[in-house]
């Protein structure tokens, strides 16, 4: 398939996420037409980049699907100059879709943490081939205990499924900052945005989702 026409697949899924209601903001609507999925998927699946669902990128992983992506970001609801963590780099197409949303217009900074290290090299090299290295700084390690070299972060977005809420990034979000993380068993979750406001966290729960797990120290153990 040539650049004509993954612009053309680009501009159909984002006018049919925002038909059915997932895409609501100018800002989320303009990073996904911006971000080229088909450099995040591996050479077997580009040509599938813009069917809006999972792919496999190695390692037993996915990268997670359009629609998921869309939900997640409005959820975050991320700002021009924020510092956001995010823990599952995976591919890195959250994370760029992130940079355009937080240094676009400011100085924001986008943490990855990738805990497969082939993962965080295949990260690495997407984001440096499509132009976000200078905004996403990915690393190699367990991110259920967050990154508290960089902390604390306006907004944390867990893109693998917890069995409960990692102290961790409670611990490392700002006051008055947000936080999105699947939480539920291996086979269902709910996503959870959370807010800290005066030192206190408020759920609310939200849609029914199913993500690959989050191993570590305060994930899952296997
Ligand atoms: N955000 C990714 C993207 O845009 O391609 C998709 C993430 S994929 C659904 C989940 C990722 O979380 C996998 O790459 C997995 O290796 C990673 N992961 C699982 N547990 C982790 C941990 N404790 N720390 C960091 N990454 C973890």
């Amino acid at each position: 398939m040539n650049e004509k026409r993954f612009d053309e697949e680009r501009r159909r899924v984002v006018k049919y996420l925002e038909s059915l209601g997932y895409i609501k903001s100018e800002k989320v609507k303009k990073a996904l037409l911006r971000v080229p999925r088909e450099e995040f998927v591996p050479a077997p699946y580009r040509d599938l980049a813009y069917v809006d669902r999972p792919l496999p990128i190695g390692y037993g992983q996915t990268i997670s699907a359009i629609h998921m992506v869309a939900i997640m970001t409005e959820a975050l609801d991320p700002r021009p100059g924020d510092k956001v963590l995010e823990i599952g780099t995976g591919s890195g197409y959250q994370a760029a879709v992130l940079a355009e949303i937080v240094c676009r217009d400011g100085y924001g900074h986008v943490y990855s943490i990738e805990r497969i290290p082939e993962l965080a090299e295949y990260a690495r090299r997407n984001l440096e081939r499509t132009g976000y290295s200078d905004c996403v700084t990915v690393i190699t390690g367990d991110g259920s205990r967050g990154y508290p070299e960089e902390a604390p972060y306006d907004r944390i977005i867990v893109t693998a499924a917890a069995p409960d809420v990692p102290k961790p990034l409670i611990e490392q979000l700002k006051d008055g900052g947000r936080m999105v993380i699947p939480v539920g068993d291996r086979w269902i979750q709910r996503l959870y945005i959370i807010d800290k406001k005066n030192g206190k966290t408020v759920i609310r729960r939200s849609i029914e989702c199913l993500f690959v797990p989050l191993i570590g120290e305060f994930g899952w153990k296997y």
